[in-house]
């Protein structure tokens, strides 16, 4: 019924995109977070990089204790801190490193020898970064987080200071996430492309069934209409044949055409209104509507055609309420019904409208003894060109799309409609509409 690889390529295109929607989430979502931790964890280690440097610069450490170079006072003296706490005191993680105008570390003695030859020796001064917090990392092997800031006193042969503090520790941490982010990428990949998959079918369901649904109405409406007009077009062949012959000796074929033209014209007007139904074209014009007396109205001419049938009518109103209905469609409805009372009911049968109220609703039931329905066709009888018996209905000048009219009409009054088989004989359609 419907084209595969058009689908197959539109499912693969809904997938691509639910899978690019998937990585673009959780690619920003594990930036955002991977950036947080590592902010948060190097966080700490800023501060103290920042607030060593304010001490420094502002000369509060012991130089004896901390064994920097002297801070010379305002009367060229050793300016001494003592410390008060523990903030007073120099933070041991962290290593100054004095750099010289040649560009060499000037005070080697006080890193000490053994961090300085194992670790600083082959140790260039980087000059692109100053004032700014950077991460950088000395044999390949131990990460960094320092500082380089311009000296100030111009006093001594210090060009820049450089602080610098280990975040081995943080960044075996930032490693360690950012293995488990790769893990979960790779889990979050496998997850997404099922998930795009059954996401992409699901999608896909309600597009094929309309189309399947779409090309079937298509199917059936140019079958019901290519009918009537074949039989039009062999009846006037015929009358044109014998040209000389009188219309009354061509009642026959002129009467036949003339029901085929009035079944077209019922067909299309039909067809219309489903079409408009369905691009939701079609708007209620609401009215308040005595249930009662609206039905009374509409019930009388069929009154009149059942006893002249010879079919029993019968009407039991107790709905004296008011509703808001669209009276055109209203009227519409309860033809649909009715037609169909008759069409499937024979002498002797008995027809009833019946109205009453039932939980603030307005109840109407179309009932008849006519030939009834099947109880497992009772589901498809709302379909789109459904008929029980094709050749009975097409005799009483049915296509099957009476119901699906009127399905539609109470749905558009926010309503419902269902039909029950009678326990005797006969159907009854049972609506129910809101005040
Ligand atoms: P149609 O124009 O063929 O009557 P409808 O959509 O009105 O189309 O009805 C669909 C089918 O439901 C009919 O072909 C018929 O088989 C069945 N049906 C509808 N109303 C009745 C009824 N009152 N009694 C028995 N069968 C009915």
């Amino acid at each position: 019924m419907f084209n595969k690889s058009i689908f197959t390529k539109q499912q693969l295109k809904f997938m691509l995109l639910n899978l690019i929607a998937f990585s673009v989430i959780f690619t920003i979502f594990s930036i955002i977070i991977f950036g947080q931790v590592q902010r948060t964890l190097y966080s700490h280690a800023d501060e103290e990089l920042l607030l060593f440097k304010e001490r420094l610069t502002n000369n509060m450490f012991d130089n004896e204790a901390a064994g920097f170079r002297p801070q010379l006072g305002n009367e060229g003296q050793n300016k001494v801190f003592p410390p008060k706490d523990k903030k007073e005191n120099p933070n041991p993680r962290i290593t100054v490193i004095h750099w010289g105008y040649g560009g060499k570390i000037v005070n080697k003695d006080e890193i000490g020898t053994l961090f300085y030859e194992n670790y600083l020796q082959d140790y260039q001064l980087d000059k692109t970064k100053i004032d700014e917090i950077t991460t950088t990392t000395i044999n390949d092997l131990y990460d960094f987080r320092y500082i380089l800031f311009k000296d100030t006193n111009n006093q001594d042969d210090i060009a820049y200071t450089q602080l610098l503090i280990n975040v081995d520790a943080e960044q075996t941490i930032i490693s360690n996430f950012e293995r488990l982010v790769i893990i979960c990428s790779i889990i979050f990949t496998i997850l997404s492309i099922s998930a795009s998959f059954i996401l992409s079918k699901k999608m896909m369901k309600p597009i094929i069934q309309s189309w399947n649904k779409q090309a079937e109405f298509v199917e059936n409406a140019s079958h019901e209409l290519r009918t009537p007009l074949t039989i039009i077009q062999n009846k006037l062949e015929l009358l044109l044949t014998s040209p000389n012959e009188r219309i009354a000796d061509k009642f026959e074929n002129i009467a036949l055409s003339l029901s085929e033209t009035r079944r077209l014209s019922k067909l299309t007007s039909d067809l219309l209104t489903l079409a408009r139904a369905d691009s939701s074209e079609t708007e209620l014009t609401l009215q308040t509507v005595d249930v009662d007396a609206f039905v009374r109205k509409v019930c009388a001419p069929y009154q009149e055609i059942a006893e002249s049938q010879e079919k029993h009518f019968w009407l039991n109103l107790k709905c004296p309420i008011n509703i808001k209905v669209d009276e055109t469609r209203f009227h519409q409805l309860l033809v649909i019904l009715l037609d169909n009372a008759l069409k499937y009911t024979s002498e002797s049968d008995s027809i009833g409208v019946k109205t009453y109220v039932d939980d603030h609703k307005a109840v109407i039931e179309v009932t008849d003894t006519g030939i009834g329905i099947k109880e497992k066709n009772l589901p498809y009888i709302f379909d789109r060109f459904y008929r029980e018996d094709k050749a009975r209905s097409r005799e009483t000048g049915g296509v099957g799309l009476g119901l699906s009219i009127a399905q539609w009409i109470v749905e558009k009054h926010k309503g419902s409609i269902k039909a029950v088989k009678n326990k005797n004989k006969g159907t009854t359609f049972i609506i129910k509409l809101q005040k």
